[in-house]
């Protein structure tokens, strides 16, 4: 059992990872930075997102752990205080896991070449200073000319994020599906779209085919990523073969991280 940690800045993170790694060190379980079995991240969902990035070449044979030190997380389970439990259950022989879907978006230039990206949460396409122009297609198949700021396609796990700000639904994350919001459409008597979210079956896929020219003012972004390349002649976004990975915990169910995150305590 190897294992590694990725831990974000801040002054009460640092004392779990001292505490995290002494605990390591009495069980006699490695460190490896390198080649891991397990990933252990110490923050909040931004820092588990840079982890997934991190060790997205070896994401069919890692195990993820989150260990929150802010708030309740969607990607994070442990409390600091906890850690010791943590620990233990890193010796049990057989863990259980947990997987998510993840989405795949595969980016082709007009030159022809190919780029193959995986998100956690989500992915966009905007424009920034002028309106985007974009064909949408679902299974190959026209479905509609869309003209605003950009198209966002999450993950059910990054439909807490990004999505849901932009007037996405809340999905399961036991849900294999992709959900499409729009981002400022344009809809008038000339320019028609859907105008609402949009969640597609595990078997189907969207492509977005941005308007040729001008195409410098395209801004792709994965998990707050940018992608950086011009001439981009379609993007196709699909449920990954891959999943994530984490290492099974529940003491917070997905509806009650959904209420402590976005309602609080509220009278019964
Ligand atoms: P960031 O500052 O690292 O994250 C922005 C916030 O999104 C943080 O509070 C983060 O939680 C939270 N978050 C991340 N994944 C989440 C999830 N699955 N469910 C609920 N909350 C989540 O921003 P970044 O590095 O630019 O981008 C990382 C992610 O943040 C993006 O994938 C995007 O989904 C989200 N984001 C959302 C908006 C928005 O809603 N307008 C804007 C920018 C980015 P922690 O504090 O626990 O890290």
């Amino acid at each position: 059992m190897k294992v590694a940690i990725v831990a974000n800045d801040r002054v009460e993170t640092k004392a779990v990872e001292k505490n995290i790694k002494k605990l390591l060190e009495i069980k006699n379980i490695e460190i490896d930075n390198e080649n891991p079995d397990v990933v252990i991240t110490i923050g909040g969902d931004g820092t588990l997102i840079s982890a997934f990035h991190k060790y997205i070449s070896i994401i069919d044979k890692v195990r993820f752990i989150g260990v929150h030190t802010g708030h309740l997380g969607f990607y994070t389970d442990w409390r600091h205080f906890e850690i010791e439990k943590m620990v233990d259950s890193l010796s049990k022989k057989e863990p259980s896991a947990v997987s998510y879907p993840l989405l795949e978006l595969v980016i082709t230039t007009r030159k022809g070449e190919k780029k193959k990206l995986l998100a956690l949460n989500e992915a966009t396409i905007k424009r920034v200073s002028k309106t985007l122009r974009a064909d949408v297609f679902i299974r190959d198949k026209f479905f509609e000319s869309f003209k605003g700021d950009g198209l966002c396609v999450s993950t059910p796990t990054g439909s807490t994020a990004y999505s849901k700000s932009l007037g996405g639904a809340v999905i399961h994350p036991r849900l294999k599906a992709l959900q499409m919001t729009e981002i400022a459409s344009i809809n008038n008597r000339v320019f028609r779209t859907l105008s609402s979210p949009i969640v597609i079956a595990p078997d189907e896929w969207i492509t977005i085919k941005p308007e040729v020219g001008d195409d410098d003012h395209y801004v792709v972004t994965y998990d707050g990523i940018r992608f950086n390349h011009k001439h981009i002649k379609k993007i196709e976004y699909r449920i990954s073969q891959h999943v994530i990975r984490f290492d099974k915990y529940q003491h917070t169910h997905f509806w009650s991280r959904v209420k402590d995150a976005f309602i609080g305590d509220e009278k019964e």
